[in-house]
This record gives C-alpha cells, structure tokens and sequence, in this order.
C-alpha cells in the first residue's frame, strides 16, 4: 500500500488531514512516526511556496511520499496580516493564545471591531518519483473581538463565518466540510485519486 506522511508537527492540522484518507488504499503516517526531525525552512513569500518547501524538505529527509499543508489568516483591515506569519503572528515562542492576543490588540489599535478577513491553505504532495501535486482551499469569514467556542484551533474562536458562529464552535465534521483545508484536501484527493492504482 502506498505510504504517505503527512508533513506537519501541528495537531489540529494532523487530525484534519488525517480523516480525509480514510477508506482509500494508503497508508498514512506522521512525522510523529520518524523521530526527531529538523524544521523545514519556511521562507516562501506564499503559501504555495512554503507548501511546496516543507514537502520537498521531509520527502527529501524520510525518502517517503509527504503532503504538507501552509495555511492562515488574512486579516482586510491589517492589510492581509497575519498571512504566512500566522504561525508566528507574536513572534518566535509565540502559541495560539498569544497569537490571538496580538491579532485582537493590533485590531484594537486602529479601532476595528470587526473586519472581513479569509482563512487560505495550500497543500503540497512531493512523491519519491519525482510527482507533485497541489490543491488550495480558501474560506471567507469576519473577525471579531469578542472569542466563542473551544473547537478546532489556531484562531478558530475569533473566526466568524457568520454574524453569530465562529469556526470553534462546529464539530470536526462540519469544520471539514466548509473550511480552506478540507476544500483543499477534497480537491487534492481528487487528483490523488487518478495516480492510485
Ligand atoms: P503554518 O503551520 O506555517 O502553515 O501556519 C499555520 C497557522 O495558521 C496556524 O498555526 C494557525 O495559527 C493558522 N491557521 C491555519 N489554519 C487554521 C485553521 O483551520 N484554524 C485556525 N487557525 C489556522
């Protein structure tokens, strides 16, 4: 069965990327499963770039198959910030509490209570042959001062894709079926889905 590591050390991504490959004839597996590896050097200025940098990077470290996944926020009224710092929107050691601290206090600063803003993510699949293949997926929402739900990750609880229900607040299934990465996934399946045997 073909093996396929899935190149992210991000657990809600893990688990979101993970389920999709359920039922099809592949193996999965995680960086979890190949020790203590090095980070890929993410200095791509989108997120197709840095997709398609981690993937190259561990297929190239593991000498298996990887999909790695760069996504985040884009933010209309920070000019599209967080963008492909999300990761690190509050600096080196920063984590998603305080990434959303940032998020909420640079809002405050020019007294924004709310702003359009879109999740994006690109998928990159690099394969030992040679193959790639990307995908992308994108979901338009607001952002909101005020956090609700305790679902999903990253800056899910200040996501609204409504005026009343932020990205935290689904069930891992509804998050899968609206949001930039299962669009993502969908699309990459598909085209997965044709080199299987
Ligand atoms: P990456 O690991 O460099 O791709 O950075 C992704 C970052 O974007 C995450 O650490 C989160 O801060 C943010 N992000 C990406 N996807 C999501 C999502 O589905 N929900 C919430 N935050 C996300």
């Amino acid at each position: 069965m073909k093996k396929i590591v899935i190149a992210t050390k991000n657990p809600g991504k893990l688990r979101e990327m993970t389920k999709i490959f359920e039922g099809l004839p592949v193996e999965i597996h995680s960086l979890a499963d190949f020790g203590e590896l090095p980070d890929a050097v993410e200095d791509g200025l989108t997120f197709e770039e840095n997709a398609r940098i981690k993937a190259i990077f561990f297929r190239d470290k593991i000498g298996l198959a990887c999909l790695a996944d760069d996504s985040g926020l884009e933010v209309d009224a920070l000019g599209g910030l967080p963008g492909v710092h999300s990761a690190r929107f509050a600096g080196f050691h920063a984590d998603d509490d305080t990434n959303n601290q940032k998020l909420i206090e640079e809002l405050k600063k020019i007294g924004v209570e709310n702003s359009p803003a879109d999740y994006r993510c690109a998928l990159h699949f690099a394969d030992i042959d040679g193959t790639e293949i990307s995908a992308d997926g994108k979901v338009d929402g607001i952002i909101k001062l005020i956090p609700k739900g305790s679902n999903g990750f990253g800056y899910d609880p200040y996501f609204y894709m409504n005026d009343s229900k932020t990205m935290a607040q689904l069930s891992p299934e509804e998050k899968d079926k609206i949001s930039h990465r299962g669009a993502a996934l969908k699309k990459f399946v598909s085209k997965l889905k044709e080199r299987l045997p």
